[in-house]
């Protein structure tokens, strides 16, 4: 058997300068700002975020305090952007928000109240955003409790409200008519903030017509080439693509169980590519149903993933140890991979690159 070499995850910045053209040409006018969450999708935050600041972009996403400082320092204070924090005003966050310059996006009332304390203490107001939630049920002031907020005309002092935003649950989903109650009340709600700019939109969110786009739209996992609809849309490309050589091709016969259990019984000779990648590098263990691998110009069925070995149907195709096998990319697509394995390629994305080698391509 051949040494195996390491899978390796390959990070292409024109492509991620492609999609966010493309998300900015679909949101027509509205600001699209990048969503680098989780070390942007585990792809890595720094290196994202200085492609799209020269790309043009100047408002950034991020959900943790700790990933918004490691942003800002990656920007370096020669390229201004604004950061929110997805997270708000966490406990004793003042400080840290105020040294890296982080807009946090206020949440709930606590919060709210923790931040105007802050606020209060260094004589001028702080710049916040709110996040309402307008029918995920996940994070956010309620809408009444953000009339409230506005009618009681002191509560909202020593802070000064740049952006009301809100998210949609179901917008994957054009004809689902949540986004269509969702919309209705951030209408509402905007409304009660005429100096602020809004935004509603997340990736799906921006493909779904201009109702939704507002002033700015937070693509996320679009930026890495998910379609809007969880399938995959040619408009944009894939950002990350991960190869792993073949380290083995064994001859199955009928009557073979592979791997562990006895879930895969061989019925017709096989030729199974064993490739040097598992679910250690990220490749979700439930791929396996449905999921495939591409190699030598086609789709190869994947039938098992071990940790650090996974299993392709090689088929007839001309192949040889040391070959490289794509198990994600341009034509191992993100959104047929997420969908095999039950999940959406959010996941897929975050769970990569643990252990593989990481190139990146076109600079910032
Ligand atoms: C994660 C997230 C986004 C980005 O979502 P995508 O589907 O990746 O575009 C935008 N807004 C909020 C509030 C989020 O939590």
């Amino acid at each position: 058997m051949a040494e195996p070499a390491a899978a390796r995850l390959t990070i292409d910045l024109d492509a991620l300068a492609h999609n966010y053209a493309e998300i900015r040409r679909e949101a027509a006018g509205a600001e699209v700002a990048g969503v680098l969450k989780a070390d942007g999708y585990g792809l890595g935050a720094a290196p994202l975020g200085l492609r799209l600041w020269a790309e043009g972009a100047r408002t950034f996403f991020v959900a943790r305090l700790a990933e918004g400082e490691a942003l800002r320092a990656a920007l370096t204070p020669d390229r201004p952007a604004t950061i929110y924090v997805l997270d708000g005003f966490t406990a004793g966050s003042g400080p840290r928000l105020a040294t890296a310059r982080l807009t946090p996006a206020l949440c709930s009332l606590p919060q709210l109240t923790a931040a105007q304390a802050w606020a209060g203490g260094s004589g001028r107001p702080l710049s916040v955003a709110l996040h309402v939630d307008t029918g995920m049920n996940r994070q956010g002031l309620r809408p009444d409790e953000t009339r409230a907020l506005v009618q009681a005309g002191d509560r909202l002092q020593g802070l000064e409200v740049g952006l009301v935003m809100s998210h949609l649950g179901s917008a994957a989903d054009p004809e689902n008519h949540r986004n269509t109650r969702q919309l209705a009340q951030f209408l509402e709600v905007r409304a009660l903030f005429p100096q602020a700019r809004a935004s509603l939109a997340a990736s799906a969110g921006a493909f779904l017509g201009p109702n939704y786009r507002f002033d700015l739209v937070r693509a996320g996992v679009s930026l890495f080439g998910s379609g809007a609809r969880e399938v995959p849309d040619e408009r944009l490309r894939a950002v990350a693509t991960l190869t792993a050589p073949i380290a083995d091709i064994r001859n199955l016969r009928p009557g073979d169980i592979l791997g562990y259990g006895d879930a895969v019984r061989i019925e017709a000779p096989l030729r199974a590519g064993v490739i040097a990648a598992g679910y250690a590098d990220g490749v979700i263990r439930a791929g396996r149903n449905g999921g495939y691998a591409w190699f030598a110009g086609a789709r190869r069925r994947l039938l098992i993933v071990t940790m650090d070995l996974l299993v392709i149907d090689l088929d007839d195709a001309d192949a040889a140890p040391g070959d490289p096998v794509e198990l994600l990319g341009p034509n191992a697509l993100l959104d047929d991979l997420a969908s095999a394995a039950g999940s959406v390629a959010h996941e897929v994305l975050v769970r990569l690159g643990r252990r593989a080698e990481r190139v990146y391509l076109g600079g910032a």
